[in-house]
């Protein structure tokens, strides 16, 4: 490994597939906004056989594409990650595509790194104007970042069997969750659990036709979720789910006990 490709272990960059070439200091921004920041040149290539789009080996280079990357550094100083990330052509399908690293999400500015890292700032009640002036980025760039994560992106499908659920969210308020009941990943999570709010989101991200497409719905005793499920869901089942009938159950006979005791008690 060369000096410059040691630069990438410091800034913890594992992806093999990037080769440093220069590593220089750079002056940016207007004003107080003024900055020094690292820029380390680097190029991302790799060996690709066949076109993803057609599946044929007609792939040929076509160039590359600059990108400039913000990335966690060493120091207090900004680092930039000038990537020139590989192009290829496919001569049968004329498709093009761009070289992808774990670094970053492609179309994207900032890494997967310094989002974390800006994330667990943020967890530790760091004011976003400070995260920015740590991390390098700008304070629109830190916003996204945790809006992105606070508000999470709908699934973009539906899936057939779904849950329903609410949990206790911040300032004591109920907020409403549904997960797809078979792969249990998250399809979205809203800030509180009225039917108005629940019945307004899937009617404007799913289609009538997707919605009657789901199954089962897996709930607890919740009359006003049953209320809507049906009109939201033609074709739905609704299920009550064991966990909830065992604590309404439990419930029950702690009721019921406390009961019987107080009875004793007068008794005596
Ligand atoms: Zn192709």
């Amino acid at each position: 490994m060369s000096d410059l490709n040691s630069t990438l272990k410091l800034l913890g960059i594992t992806d093999s597939n990037i080769t440093v070439s220069d590593v220089r200091d750079e002056i940016r921004g207007h004003g107080q906004g003024r900055k020094k920041y690292q820029v380390v040149h680097a190029e991302l290539t790799y060996f690709l056989e066949r076109c993803p789009s057609c599946g044929m080996p007609a792939l040929r280079r076509n160039g590359h594409i600059r990108t400039r990357i913000h990335v966690n550094g060493p120091t207090d100083c900004p680092v930039i990650l000038e990537l020139d990330k590989q192009r290829w052509r496919c001569r049968n399908c004329r498709s093009t595509l761009t070289a992808t690293t774990p670094v970053v999400k492609p179309n994207h500015a900032i890494s997967t790194g310094i989002s974390e890292y800006a994330l667990k700032l943020s967890k530790l009640a760091i004011p976003g104007k400070q995260i920015a002036s740590i991390t390098g980025i700008s304070t629109t760039s830190i916003e996204r970042i945790i809006d992105d994560d606070i508000k999470p992106h709908p699934l973009n499908y539906l899936p057939v069997n779904l849950c329903f659920d609410e949990f206790r969210s911040t300032h004591s308020t109920m907020s409403f969750i549904c997960i797809d009941a078979d792969t249990h990943k998250r399809v979205t999570v809203l800030g509180d659990r009225l039917s108005a709010t629940i019945k307004d989101f899937f009617k404007s991200h799913y289609s009538s036709e997707q919605r009657a497409g789901v199954k089962h719905i897996c709930m607890d005793m919740n009359a006003a979720y049953q209320n809507f499920s049906h009109e939201l869901f033609p074709n739905a089942e609704i299920v009550i789910d064991r966990f909830h009938v065992i604590q309404l159950i439990g419930r029950a006979m702690d009721q019921m006990s406390m009961s019987v005791i107080k009875c004793r008690k007068m008794a005596i």
